[in-house]
């Protein structure tokens, strides 16, 4: 429903009297008896239940109360001061708990004489992050050896790493929601001091 002074075309502070003129002006050029518009019908309807809230004071003022309240269902009502919270969530399991964190895991590839490392970095659970682990030192046991000379090097490395539970990279606050908590982290990775959401 659109806003009464919208539809009658009055201020917020006009008069009963100033209501009620604009009300029957309006009605004269829009009801069906006096206009071909195919929207004649649904125009007048609006104009007459915007005048059964405007043409009676009570509804008037009971109508400008509601107006004037914050409404609950708008984004800031609650917390106006703070910026909108990313929600962070486990990228494997999708699960949202204080065990959250990010983490960086290596792997490494190699072929005769050519020794690449990666990285992998991603926000997990604790459970998560721990067959992360496992898996990217099997990938590095499995594909990183076999280079020359460091091949044997990096793997043994990026198993190291991610056997203690990868590199940490983040600073991680966290954040109290009803009931639960919400982690925020803030990733320093790779000069991205900015927060990213998953
Ligand atoms: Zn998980």
């Amino acid at each position: 429903m659109r806003c009464p002074y919208t539809v009658l075309g009055v201020s917020r502070t006009a008069s009963q009297s100033e209501i009620r003129i604009a009300y029957l002006h309006l009605l004269q050029i829009h009801h069906p008896d006096h206009s071909s518009d195919p929207r004649a019908s649904s125009m007048t309807a609006e104009i007459v239940s915007a005048y059964a809230v405007l043409g009676d004071p009570a509804k008037r003022a009971s109508y400008d109360a509601e107006q004037a309240m914050p409404d609950p269902a708008q984004p800031g009502f609650k917390e106006a001061a703070r910026s909108p919270l990313p929600e962070v969530t486990c990228i494997r399991c999708g699960v949202q708990n204080s065990t959250l964190r990010s983490a960086i895991f290596y792997w490494v590839m190699s072929f005769v004489i050519v020794t690449q490392r990666h990285t992998r970095t991603a926000v997990w659970c604790d459970k998560c992050r721990f067959k992360e682990a496992v898996k990217w030192s099997l990938i590095s046991g499995g594909i990183g050896w076999f280079g020359f000379p460091w091949g044997p090097i990096y793997a043994c490395q990026a198993m190291f790493h991610n056997a203690a539970g990868g590199k940490k990279n983040t600073e991680v606050c966290t954040l109290r929601k009803p009931n639960k908590k919400l982690v925020i982290i803030v990733l320093q990775a790779e000069g991205n001091t900015a927060c990213r959401k998953y």
